[in-house]
């Protein structure tokens, strides 16, 4: 089976109603295909509302690993399924590194995600310190091998790389990527995340084992998005 393409946008704690109407409306104005953009919980229903009928997808940054109960502040995969809600981003190195999420709770979200019928995005990546150590396959492969992953999409976001402007090159993304891609369905999209810009998107995009990307910064910004889907084709 061919693997789909896909150019998930990252808002983080971004936004507010009145500047994901614009954005929101310059996305549905194109419509591209193989685009999600992943919200803040507040704004899924905004998001839900101005992209019906689009081609475009949409999805959370983050899920509880709990089915219900006593948690104040969390919210259910189930909760995110009953809107609607297509793909959860799982493992982001900001939970992981702000919020102390562990390999295991990022495999138990996963499979809360995949559970409630909904496709966990689930990222991995080293620390420059990792990869100057020359862990970066140690690393990718423990948060990776921590979770039983089928029918998801994987995203390779360097730590080093993400909100800094310092982009891995095509051929380190490739290097992540290929090793990778023998550990996961065959069928799984693989996106590189980390300060992708249109300026860079075609090149990484390029390589044979990168499906598409994942994108902070450059999402909250229309034409930067929309250029950066177009980067990636069908
Ligand atoms: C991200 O938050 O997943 C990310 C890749 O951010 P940026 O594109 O801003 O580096």
């Amino acid at each position: 089976m061919a693997r789909v393409r896909l150019v998930a946008g990252n808002w983080k704690m971004h936004g507010s109603r009145a500047s994901n109407a614009a954005l929101l409306d310059a996305l549905v104005k194109e419509s591209p295909p193989n685009c999600a953009v992943c919200v803040p919980f507040p704004y899924l229903a905004q998001a839900a509302e101005r992209l019906r009928g689009s081609r475009i997808a949409w999805g959370a940054q983050n899920v509880s690993e709990h089915a219900q109960g006593a948690y104040t502040g969390e919210v259910s995969a189930a909760m995110l399924a009953e809107f609607g809600c297509r793909y959860v981003i799982v493992g982001h190195s900001e939970r992981r590194q702000l919020y102390g999420e562990t390999d295991a709770q990022a495999a138990a979200k996963f499979a809360a995600v995949k559970a409630a019928g909904m496709t966990p995005i689930l990222c991995v990546g080293e620390t420059l310190q990792e990869r100057d150590g020359g862990k970066t396959e140690d690393v990718v492969g423990r948060q990776l091998g921590a979770v039983d992953f089928k029918g998801g999409v994987l995203a390779y976001e360097p730590v080093w790389a993400i909100g800094t402007g310092r982009t891995a090159t095509p051929e380190q993304a490739q290097a992540v990527h290929a090793f990778l891609r023998k550990r996961v369905p065959a069928d799984t999209p693989i996106l590189y995340g980390g300060s992708v810009k249109p300026q860079n998107a075609a090149a990484i995009f390029a390589m044979p084992d990168v499906d598409g990307g994942l994108i902070g910064g450059a999402s909250l910004v229309a034409k930067d998005f929309l250029d950066i889907v177009k980067a990636a084709g069908t």
